[in-house]
């Protein structure tokens, strides 16, 4: 029996503003990065890679998914790694697509109960006007550690742990049929990276090495959570992602406070989307006295 057609579209959504704490320097306005998730189909079967974060867009996205595949059914949702804007979609999805499972690694699903175990007010002031649904519990289950793989009508897709990366117990997906990796947040390609959880350099060098295990698969596409939008899915973004990381480490040395990181990377490194998360981190990383 010939094996079934395997193809991937992608959904891009634009940065959503976002309001931080505090101002960014020149009072300007500040965007959660544009989000981009994958959708894998073969002939009757279609499995979603990420959810995005508000109840507008996880509704759009299933709007989108309808509209495409009206005849395929959609079995699995995966879950790269446990940051609200990858599967706070999830009730959403699941309503309009109850025969779906949500999947994620064990690590990854542990750390998504820990945010949904947190209080939400941070998130709720970053989006206000309840656009994020919050359940109690992630509506997922953990992969058998033995067994990471979703089959898709014939087509095995590889779940593998990453480690350390923009969080904790993050993954990506290998698509072998396609030579495709498809990295969540492992990853940005022309928006600023979220290095507020990798505030020293053990951990930029474990998001360093995470991206190394990407590219031992040698993909030849690498498909990211948060791209620029139209930019296409190369694999030199695996290494500018690593550039970015070491450019971090090396003005953290020198920078006074949050806003003098800030000025030294939009310097550096000008022309990017996704603003918010370049200030956020400057934040975390030069907490204001
Ligand atoms: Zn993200």
């Amino acid at each position: 029996m010939a094996l079934s057609s395997l193809r991937a579209d992608f959904y891009n959504t634009p940065g959503i503003v976002t309001i931080p704490p505090i101002p960014a320097p020149g009072n300007i306005t500040t965007l959660w990065p544009p989000f981009t998730v994958t959708l894998l189909s073969s002939d009757n079967e279609a499995v979603l890679v990420d959810t995005l974060l508000t109840k507008a867009q996880a509704g759009s996205l299933a709007d989108w998914i309808e509209d495409l595949f009206p005849d395929k059914r959609l079995t699995y949702i995966y879950v790269t790694h446990g940051h609200g804007d990858h599967f706070l979609g999830l009730s959403t999805l699941l309503d309009r697509f109850p025969n779906a499972t949500a999947v994620a690694t064990k690590g990854t699903l542990a750390h998504m109960e820990e945010l949904l175990a947190e209080d939400q007010t941070i998130l709720n002031e970053f989006f206000p006007g309840h656009q994020i649904d919050f359940p109690a519990s992630p509506p997922a289950e953990a992969l058998p550690s033995n067994d990471l793989t979703i089959d898709l009508e014939g087509h095995k897709l590889v779940a593998v742990p990453a480690g350390h990366s923009d969080t904790d117990d993050s993954s990506f997906l290998w698509v072998p049929d396609l030579k495709m990796a498809i990295v969540g947040d492992i990853v940005q390609n022309g928006v600023y990276s979220w290095l507020a959880e990798s505030l020293n350099s053990t951990l930029r060098q474990k998001w360093i090495q995470s991206i190394d295990k990407v590219k031992s698969f040698q993909p030849e596409t690498v498909v990211v959570g948060h791209k620029q939008t139209g930019a296409p899915d190369g694999t030199w973004t695996l290494g500018a992602t690593q550039d970015y990381i070491r450019l971090w480490g090396s003005l953290v040395d020198v920078a006074k406070n949050a806003t003098d990181m800030f000025q030294r990377i939009k310097a550096a490194s000008p022309d990017k989307s996704g603003t918010f998360s370049l200030w956020w981190s400057c934040l975390q990383q030069f907490p204001p006295q």
